[in-house]
């Protein structure tokens, strides 16, 4: 609790340094700059108006590509993904998604289906699961 991270920008009115604070990321108490601040602690700050401490105007950290507004939630669903050829392993046998390979969607194990024409949507999923209720509900003679 209490933990944040600050991003220090200077206010566009008299140039003393404004602190955004955000409960992304790592809070560590770590304190950045818009150059080197991570990207979910950006996401965090922006959009956000404070006020400078020093000269009382307001000031916002904006992006005009990025308009005020609620981000959509995603609304995901989980994917059978191809074994990436070079995992990072742990000692102990865990493996991670390799740093040097961005996942696209080129690694799903399946095509991707986009549901554009409404009758695709059920071609994967949904033919599996009246399978498996059949093998666990009906006892084998
Ligand atoms: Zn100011």
């Amino acid at each position: 609790m209490g933990m944040f991270d600050s991003v220090m920008v200077p206010c566009p009115t008299c140039g003393e340094r404004v602190e955004f604070q955000s409960k992304e990321g790592e809070c560590l108490c770590s304190v950045f700059t818009l150059a080197n601040a991570p990207t979910e602690v950006v996401w965090d700050i922006i959009n956000s108006p404070e006020r400078c401490g020093n000269c009382g105007s307001w000031m916002a950290l904006i992006d005009p590509n990025v308009p005020p507004g609620k981000r959509p939630r995603p609304n995901p669903m989980a994917a059978k993904v191809k074994t990436p050829s070079n995992p990072i392993t742990h000692s102990q046998g865990f493996q991670w998604w390799p740093d040097d390979h961005d996942f696209t969607f080129d690694d799903l194990l399946q095509p991707l289906m986009t549901g554009q024409d409404g009758d695709t949507h059920s071609a994967g999923a949904e033919t599996n699961n009246p399978a498996i209720a059949k093998a666990t509900g009906k006892p084998t003679p």
